[in-house]
């Protein structure tokens, strides 16, 4: 078996995109995800040499061939998210995937998204609280095209801690008092009083005197006693 053609596809067919995988034996491997208009993305995977150091001068290598590294990948990403989590990423049994391949992919990845859809419907029955709905559950939610009210990731308000009105998190200043919460990011849009915005902005640090001289050298003679 020459190293050249030992070879396997993983195929991608959900846009999500994943932190590069990382081994000891081969570093680190991205796995693409298609492009907009792309039904798939290929990432292909080589065999590798590994070894395992025993210490002592002792090193046995070992091969390790492309399709293992490439079922380990699959399953490391589909598990991602649980059990029975399918994140849409296999192994081709060929040189390209087939419709079967792809559309066995397709139906798994709806079916898991269709799963996590459910769930959020039940949660939002029981404490229509967007808090309790996931990032992953919004995100099956969008790549099945459903409209769900639990889709947007609403932010609880704050109360301004002046006039108590409702706020939205991390505005620069309260729209029913006007009083400046974030006097930053006020000043950074021109939103404070002149007075106020030249306060806060911090004169620059005069410079230290450039001719002191340099500190005196420690005396390398100095010895301290041992304990
Ligand atoms: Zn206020």
């Amino acid at each position: 078996m020459s190293q050249q053609n030992d070879v396997a596809l993983l195929v991608n067919i959900s846009p999500e995109k994943w932190p590069p995988r990382q081994r000891t034996y081969f570093g680190s491997l991205e796995i693409r995800a298609p492009q907009p208009g792309e039904p798939y993305a290929l990432t292909p995977v080589r065999g590798c040499t590994g070894f395992l150091d025993f210490g002592d001068k002792r090193v046995m290598d070992y091969k390790i061939t492309a399709r293992e590294i490439a079922d380990d990948l699959a399953r490391e990403i589909n598990s991602d998210s649980g059990d029975a989590s399918f994140h849409g990423v296999f192994v081709a049994a060929g040189e390209t995937p087939t419709p079967e391949e792809l559309r066995d992919a397709r139906e798994r990845l709806d079916n898991f998204h269709r799963r996590l859809v459910d769930a959020a419907d039940l949660e939002w029955e029981r404490t229509k609280n967007p808090l309790f709905i996931t990032d992953l559950e919004r995100r099956a939610a969008r790549l099945l095209g459903l409209e769900k009210p639990w889709l947007y990731n609403a932010k609880p308000l704050d109360d301004c801690p002046v006039c108590a009105e409702k706020i939205k998190p991390g505005v620069a200043v309260c729209k029913s008092c006007r009083a400046i919460l974030n006097p930053e990011k006020a000043a950074q849009y021109g939103l404070l009083p002149a007075g106020a915005a030249h306060a806060a902005t911090q004169p620059a640090t005069p410079a230290q005197h450039a001719t002191n001289p340099a500190p005196p050298k420690k005396p390398h003679s100095t010895h301290e006693a041992g304990k």
